[in-house]
């Protein structure tokens, strides 16, 4: 080789290309699309020796700003850039993948660079500064549950073994429906009587708020404000009543209520918000809190298909960011709360602190 150039064509800058790539528009065309539903698109995996049947593999822009996509059926080497995508489908050199990447982007040598494609922005990015209504539409429902038209909420809260202190510690609420505290449009509609769970940050400030309907009407439990007036935080810090918390372990939890569970046995927890895959922004903030307050994170998913895959995602992105996660379920089947009902020592069968390989997170090819 005399260095005179690549004898393939011109060598052109890798981050010029993926930002002139659509990598959603690619796996259309090299991948089979999957359905959409509420976590969003999917594709199905396009690795020559996987034969997947469940539309595992999603998109994600990294911290970089670059399109990855990733298959979860537990395969680690499923994954990569829109380079790595064409060389495992047309099984070329990552050299004639870059350029048939820059042919299809329009980019010739000598010429002026074509302007980047624009991606849509994902939703969850929109940094929503919370409304103050939200705030003081909790406080309201906070002084509410104290009272006389709280004592439904109260009683419902009390069934699912969360104390007085417990529910103060947390600014826990009652709505008592709109028609008898009208609202502003974009909180909870309050179409009946619910509880209000705040979610709060790890200093307690209100960050977000669900309503929990104790009579729902259709499958929708829970409602939240709309996006207007602030972003989903994705995550809800619970406080145990005396505000000490066992050292060496933080739980993590699907949702608040769970999460509250956890705090009334004494321990440092997390629920995390939303139907959604925990993302990339969710499993940063665990891995640096475990880190900087020395606890392991320890998931307690519910017993079931929906639940196992939920905790093999959030092992799996702590995993990038260098954070173990062990994962128990409820031997009694369902979630959390539902095993502290029937077992009030549920706690001692956690897996411990640095434990061994036995509770290491095991994913399975699906
Ligand atoms: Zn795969």
């Amino acid at each position: 080789m005399s260095g005179s150039g690549n004898p393939r064509g011109p060598r052109w800058e890798i981050a010029h290309v993926l930002a002139r790539t659509d990598l959603a528009r690619l796996l259309d065309e090299l991948a089979t699309p999957g359905t959409y539903n509420i976590r969003g698109r999917r594709w199905h995996c396009p690795m020559p020796d996987h034969d997947d049947h469940h539309a595992s593999v999603t998109i994600h822009t990294d911290h970089r700003g670059h399109q990855r996509w990733r298959c979860w059926s537990g395969d680690d080497s499923h994954r990569g850039d829109a380079i790595d995508l064409v060389v495992a489908t047309q099984r070329v050199s990552r050299a004639d993948a870059i350029n048939t990447l820059a042919n299809r982007a329009g980019m010739i040598p000598d010429q002026p660079l074509p302007a980047v494609t624009r991606k849509p922005t994902p939703t969850a990015r929109r940094n929503t500064a919370l409304d103050p209504a939200v705030v003081r539409y909790v406080e309201a429902c906070e002084k509410i549950l104290w009272g006389h038209t709280g004592a439904a909420v109260r009683e419902w809260l009390h069934g699912r073994g969360f104390d007085d202190a417990l529910l103060r510690a947390n600014h826990v609420g009652a709505d008592p429906g709109r028609s008898m505290m009208p609202r502003l449009r974009g909180l909870p509609h309050g179409h009946s009587l619910a509880a209000t769970f705040p979610a709060l940050d790890p200093a307690g400030q209100i960050r977000y708020v669900q309503a929990r309907y104790l009579d729902p009407v259709g499958s929708d439990k829970y409602d939240n404000p709309a996006g207007s007036l602030g972003a989903n935080p994705r995550l809800a810090w619970a406080r145990t009543s005396d505000g000490r918390a066992t050292p060496g372990v933080l739980l993590v939890t699907e949702g608040i209520p769970d999460a509250l569970t956890a705090a009334e046995a004494g321990f440092a927890a997390v629920g995390i918000l939303g139907s959604q895959a925990p993302d990339e922004r969710v499993a940063a903030t665990l891995a640096r809190s475990a880190a900087s307050t020395s606890r392991s994170l320890v998931a307690v998913i519910d017993a079931d298909p929906a639940g196992r895959a939920w905790g093999n995602r959030l092992g799996d992105l702590l995993a990038e960011f260098g954070a173990g996660l062990a994962v128990t379920e409820p031997p009694t089947g369902g979630d959390l709360n539902c095993w502290a009902r029937c077992d009030t020592d549920w706690w001692q069968t956690l897996p411990t602190p640095h434990a061994g390989p036995e509770v290491e997170l095991s994913v399975s090819d699906g």
